[in-house]
């Protein structure tokens, strides 16, 4: 016979089972309060009550990758493609730092030729020389060989964002072209060269995906954990007319479930990985205009207010209603403050909030 066990019961334990969460993700309105409680509780002890603030420069959307659910993937003629310019980037990076952001997210579409990697490396040298080596920088460039990584991180990026999308490899798959660019195996041996190289690692899932059940996100947390990550930013998958996914909108979860399943995903992740740094994602607001206050107020730790020149934001559309894209930075940072204080928490300016399991991982002293 079955035992059932309470979610107080489930939250009272030390380690949880894929069974434990597979609970813990079904629970609705007043048992997923417990679990929000208990990870508000966690996230103050173990990381304080405090956000971080990561400038994200989505600097192209040219991308060589073919992604099944993402609306800047290669095959979509119907995007227009933008690269910004150095100076644009180098002026929002000073935007960044003058404003006390802390750090910085470079993103963009998926190349690995020379040039890119060279432009790459030079702007992470400017950057780092334009604030005295203050502004921490995380990058979150795809897959790239061991070299480039290493590259990279010598000149000045310390963090990397790379998610496994899933880490089903069934499902991994079943989002992906079955070809050597797009393999699992590949995603996974790159995020231990990350590791390896001595990064702040970051990976990620969606979360309400056509295919995706419970038990595929219960394995998600469970391989972050196993991983020994440093950081997480996870979300709702949003659904893109001009992707191949498009034609199972029909079977996803509609689009509240698929924000409250995020927001349980995060309360259990900052419950089983309680030193981490969760980021609150964008994605998130799309569905809830609060959307990634509500996040920081239950364990995220992390959020990347949008500094991309504003004219370009329209054409970063990895999915559909992407929020903020006719904002400009100043604007996005001062209703951003409010938005933090009101989800109970301070901004750390000027800090780069950096993944306290990541020292602890290294064995090195934290400075808190
Ligand atoms: N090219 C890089 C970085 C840009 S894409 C990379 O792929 O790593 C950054 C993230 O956007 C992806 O990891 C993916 O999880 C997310 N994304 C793409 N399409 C999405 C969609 N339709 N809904 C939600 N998130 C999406
Ligand atoms: Fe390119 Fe990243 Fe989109 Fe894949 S998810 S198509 S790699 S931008």
């Amino acid at each position: 016979m079955q035992i059932v066990k309470t979610v107080e019961e489930i939250l009272k334990q030390k380690d949880l089972s894929k069974d434990d969460i597979i609970q813990l993700l079904q629970t609705d309105k007043t048992e997923r309060n417990l679990i929000y409680n208990r990870s508000a509780n966690i996230k103050e002890q173990y990381v304080g009550k405090k956000a971080y603030y990561r400038g994200l420069i989505e600097f192209s959307n040219i991308c060589n990758k073919n992604c099944y659910y993402c609306g800047i993937r290669a095959g979509n003629k119907n995007q227009v493609r933008y690269n910004l310019s150095d100076v644009d980037i180098i002026n929002a990076a000073k935007f960044a730092y003058e404003n006390k952001y802390g750090s910085i997210v470079l993103q963009s579409g998926e190349r690995e030729d020379k040039k890119f990697i060279n432009r790459v490396d030079n702007l992470l040298k400017k950057i780092k020389q334009l604030s005295n080596n203050e502004l921490g920088i995380t990058i979150s460039l795809g897959e790239q060989t061991e070299e480039t990584y290493r590259r990279w991180f010598e000149s000045g990026a310390h963090r990397y964002l790379l998610r496994i999308e899933s880490s089903t490899k069934e499902l991994f798959e079943k989002i992906h072209p079955a070809n050597k660019k797009h393999s699992f195996e590949r995603r996974l041996e790159c995020l231990h060269l990350l590791q390896k190289t001595g990064y702040q690692t970051g990976t990620g899932v969606m979360i309400g995906l056509p295919f995706q059940d419970y038990g595929h996100l219960a394995d998600d947390l469970l391989f972050f954990k196993d991983f020994d990550i440093d950081m997480v930013g996870m979300g709702p998958y949003i659904e893109h007319k001009e992707t191949p996914l498009y034609q199972y909108h029909n079977t996803l979860l509609p689009l509240e479930e698929r924000f409250n399943l995020s927001l349980k995903m995060i309360a259990i992740l900052r419950i089983i990985m309680k030193d981490i740094n969760i980021a609150s994602a964008t994605a998130l607001q799309t569905i809830d205009p609060a959307g990634r206050e509500k996040a920081i107020k239950i364990g995220a730790n992390v959020i990347m207010p949008n500094i991309t020149p504003t004219i370009h934001r329209t054409n970063y559309q990895l999915y559909e209603n992407k929020p903020c894209i006719d904002e400009g930075a100043n604007d996005c940072s001062n209703c951003m403050e409010a938005r933090i204080h009101l989800a109970g928490d301070e901004v750390g300016f000027g800090e780069w909030g950096d993944s306290k399991h990541y020292y602890k991982r290294q064995n090195i002293k934290v400075k808190d």
